[in-house]
């Protein structure tokens, strides 16, 4: 951060994400109303959390977000692009340039070195050759990784194999970070590990964006949705620890 440029209250920040009546309704007889057309703004910086029950319409909202489905009604702004007036090639390069998805199932190769799969993720991304291992490498350092840079998969933990995985989301230097289940397959002490990262990654000013679940996942956001039945609603915040007046 520089003198000129202090950091923004949220509120003033710019939206990274703008959803205006976005739903998405899967054809059939009869139709599946996956998301009701909601409106949604996430600005820079934020830590939002979305959970929902199984078949309530988590994976079609991040679908929607991750510019792998296209909305059937509505407007999807994102860094203020209107992504509706773009080509399948236009959504493929917005996509690989501005967002990091976080999967479940951690998606590495494994016969590939924790360096090799971060390094891969740059392969379309127009980083040239000779930058890609020496960012691959700051990225795992970022996730506490240095040391095991040249570990495959197989002799990592769930825990670190998932750094590895936001690691790879990161070293493209996303908007959003896209998370869908990070903690689904890790034990409790592996799944707070993820979470602190994640965590950490937002104090640096990282927009992070996570599907869960899981309520104690959920409740490490700054701003929690619970979705239910395709209908997104806002959740009210914490309630803050007060000291001292009561009320
Ligand atoms: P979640 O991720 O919360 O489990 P989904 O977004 O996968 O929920 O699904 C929401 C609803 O949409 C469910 O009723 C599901 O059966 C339905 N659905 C999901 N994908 C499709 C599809 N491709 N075609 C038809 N219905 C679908
Ligand atoms: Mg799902």
């Amino acid at each position: 951060m520089t003198l000129d440029a202090p950091a923004l209250p949220p509120d003033d920040r710019p939206p990274v994400i703008e959803f205006r009546d976005v739903g998405l309704t899967y054809p059939g007889t009869p139709p599946v109303e996956a998301l009701k057309p909601c409106r949604l703004t996430v600005t820079a910086g934020s830590f939002l959390t979305v959970v929902g029950p199984s078949g309530s319409g988590k994976s079609t909202f991040l679908n929607i977000l991750g510019l792998l489905d296209a909305p059937s009604t509505g407007t999807y702004l994102l860094d203020g692009i209107d992504t509706g007036a773009l080509k399948d090639t236009e959504l493929t390069a917005l996509r690989g340039r501005r967002l990091g998805f976080v999967f479940q199932a951690f998606h590495l190769l494994p016969h590939r070195s924790a360096l090799e799969n971060v390094a891969l993720a740059m392969l379309y991304n127009g980083v040239p050759r000779k930058e890609r291992d020496g960012r691959a490498l700051a990225a795992l350092e970022r996730v506490g990784l240095g040391d095991r840079a040249h570990a495959v998969p197989t002799t990592l933990s769930g825990g670190e194999r998932q750094r590895v995985a936001v690691a790879r989301a990161l070293v493209a230097r996303p908007s959003v970070l896209l998370c869908d289940e990070p903690t689904g397959n890790l034990d409790t002490a592996n799944a707070r590990s993820v979470m602190a990262l994640l965590r950490e990654l937002h104090e640096d000013g990282m927009t992070i964006v996570v599907i869960t679940h899981d309520p104690e996942v959920a409740a490490q956001g700054g701003r929690t949705l619970a979705i239910r039945d395709g209908v997104l609603e806002e959740t009210p915040p914490a309630v803050p620890l007060r000291t001292g007046a009561r009320s």
